[in-house]
């Protein structure tokens, strides 16, 4: 197991399919069909990296424009 954001070894598992990387600071699981990376925000919340990525075509075609 290693981190799927920066490839570091620092793992801790913190639940069932889950892991958090001391190198980064995030947590992710380990669905290897499709890998969610989360970020934990101060007040212990989880935040998918998926939502930033939405916000993506939004942005590309603001461009395009
Ligand atoms: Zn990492």
């Amino acid at each position: 197991m290693i981190c799927p954001v920066c490839g570091g070894r620092e793992i801790g598992k913190v639940g069932v399919e889950q892991y958090y990387c001391w190198e980064c600071c995030v947590e992710f699981n380990s669905n290897t069909d499709n890998v969610v990376v989360y970020n934990l925000e101060e007040d212990g919340s989880l935040v998918a990296w998926e939502e930033f990525y939405a916000e993506t075509p939004e942005t590309a075609q603001a461009f395009a424009e």
